[in-house]
């Protein structure tokens, strides 16, 4: 798998009999919703040109292999037989290059360990790599019991939601807070529980970040003890430059407040 890497990809689908447009046009929608819902499409905006022969969408996609066959949930494989009944052909994926903005998806064989991990900005799979902190396409990590990512995307949205928040420091800056730093905010106990899912399926750590924000003093940054099992846990050297304390036994991830960064 070499040059993975967020891929701007064009959708066709042909107009072999021409019928009703709506329904074309519903049908292509409902095939981009599986297709959000198992992360092979990225991001929530899908334009679709309908043309005289073919209807054309324009996607981000998070890697190659994004429509491998063996990575089809069965509400994609679903999807793809019903579009025949409305007279439009098997999609065409022509991949037109690179986003320059996204960083490479993972290419380790294999990763010990795995993050999650988001900020506001990134569309993004929000699982990462230990090893190299790129991300993972979802589709590659065994399937969830659902079928599709519905609760990783949904803890995604909120927690891009709070952490857009927090960075406006206006409305709502400190409810967002408290939900990307506490152990026991909804949002952290949501995150800790999808941790646990991907641990389960993958045989795997799958580790959880705390945000830290601000702090009374660096000295007492240095001496915070893990939220849940109260042990040390501040490393030598920040991990992939964002993590100063890991605690192993608890999968929680933190850092010294950013206001103590230097
Ligand atoms: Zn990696
Ligand atoms: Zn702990």
């Amino acid at each position: 798998m070499n040059n993975q890497i967020m891929l701007v990809t064009q959708i066709q689908f042909k107009i072999d009999t021409q019928e009703n447009s709506g329904i074309q046009h519903d049908e292509i929608q409902w095939l981009l919703g599986t297709y959000r819902m198992g992360r092979h499409i990225l991001g929530r905006e899908f334009p679709v040109a309908q043309q005289s022969e073919q209807f054309v969408v324009f996607t981000l996609i998070p890697a190659e292999d994004a429509f491998d066959t063996a990575t089809l949930n069965k509400y994609i494989q679903e999807r793809l037989q019903k579009l025949s009944s409305v007279g439009l052909s098997q999609p065409i994926y022509d991949i037109l290059g690179k986003d320059p903005s996204e960083s490479s998806a993972c290419v380790c064989k294999e990763s010990p360990a795995l993050i999650l991990f988001t900020t506001y900005l990134t569309l993004q799979s929000p699982l990462k790599c230990a090893a190299c902190f790129s991300p993972i396409p979802l589709y590659r990590i065994p399937r969830f019991p659902s079928e599709d990512f519905h609760d990783i995307i949904s803890w995604q949205s909120d927690y891009q939601s709070c952490d857009s928040l927090q960075m406006n420091c206006s409305t709502g800056e400190r409810f967002a807070i408290r939900q990307l730093s506490s152990y026991d905010s909804s949002l952290s106990q949501r995150g800790l529980k999808i941790c646990n899912v991907i641990e389960e399926l993958t045989g795997r750590a799958v580790y959880y970040y705390l945000y830290r924000g601000t702090g009374k003093s660096h000295k007492l940054e240095l001496n915070r003890k893990c939220p849940h099992c109260e042990g040390e846990w501040l490393s030598k050297e920040p991990w992939h430059k964002v993590f100063d304390f890991r605690c192993d036994k608890c999968g929680l991830l933190s850092n010294i407040a950013w206001s103590f960064k230097p």
